[in-house]
């Protein structure tokens, strides 16, 4: 293999394919990404406020946001709410139905409910009514989920919307979201690991001896 270090090209590839096609973060705090607000809202904060970049290339990351730069299928909408934008990428149209492209470890049983909430407002802001989530597994396995346009889950959307917008302007952190999400967010130790504080005593009470008084 000669002298050659495949380890550090590999290495540069990936961080190269990472750099390009990492979702831009957004530091107006008037425009919100609805992907910022169909996931976890403390994750999205952080995003924005403090981050840390994610380690490792995740193929579900790559996918989307490559699919999203192809020519033939993402397409863009926008809503104002407020004075606040709105956007949102649907990855394709196809007869009047918005298709979710979500590659997955495995299929899962039902529809993500932060996938349903994405495809949801597409379906609003597109002004569509029909729309499914397809998801690609590592193995080669495919499920889709449709749904239809549903009032009450696009008004939640908005609340959420609301609350990430107005957490960013008063710099407060938002709350804990427990979710699978959580096992591959950068952010965990934040979240779940509480810090350390010095433990305060001395040697003599470590051995029974009273402490002398000063
Ligand atoms: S660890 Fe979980 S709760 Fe904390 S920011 Fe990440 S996704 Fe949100």
């Amino acid at each position: 293999m000669g002298d050659r270090n495949y380890r550090q090209i590999i290495t540069d590839v990936i961080e190269r394919i990472s750099h390009d096609t990492k979702p831009e973060i957004e530091k107006d705090n008037k425009i919100i990404h609805f992907s910022e607000v169909a996931r976890c809202l403390r994750r999205s904060y952080f995003d924005r406020v403090e981050p840390v970049e994610q380690k490792g290339l995740r193929f579900s990351d790559l996918f989307r946001e490559l699919i999203r730069k192809m020519p033939y299928g993402s397409i863009q909408g926008e809503f104002t709410l407020d004075n606040i934008k709105l956007k949102i990428f649907a990855d394709m149209i196809v007869d009047d139905v918005v298709i979710i492209f979500r590659p997955v470890a495995k299929p899962p049983e039902k529809l993500i409910p932060s996938d349903a909430l994405y495809l949801n407002a597409c379906l609003w802001i597109l002004k569509k009514t029909d729309g499914l989530v397809l998801y690609l597994a590592e193995n080669g396995d495919e499920i889709s989920f449709s749904l239809i346009r549903d009032n009450k889950m696009f008004e939640e959307s908005i609340r959420r919307v609301k609350i990430l917008n107005s957490l960013l302007e008063e710099k407060k952190i938002p709350v804990i979201e427990p979710s699978l999400e959580c096992s591959t967010c950068q952010y965990y130790e934040k979240c779940y690991l509480k810090e350390k504080k010095p433990v305060s005593f001395s040697i003599e009470s470590l051995l029974g001896f009273k402490e002398q008084e000063e």
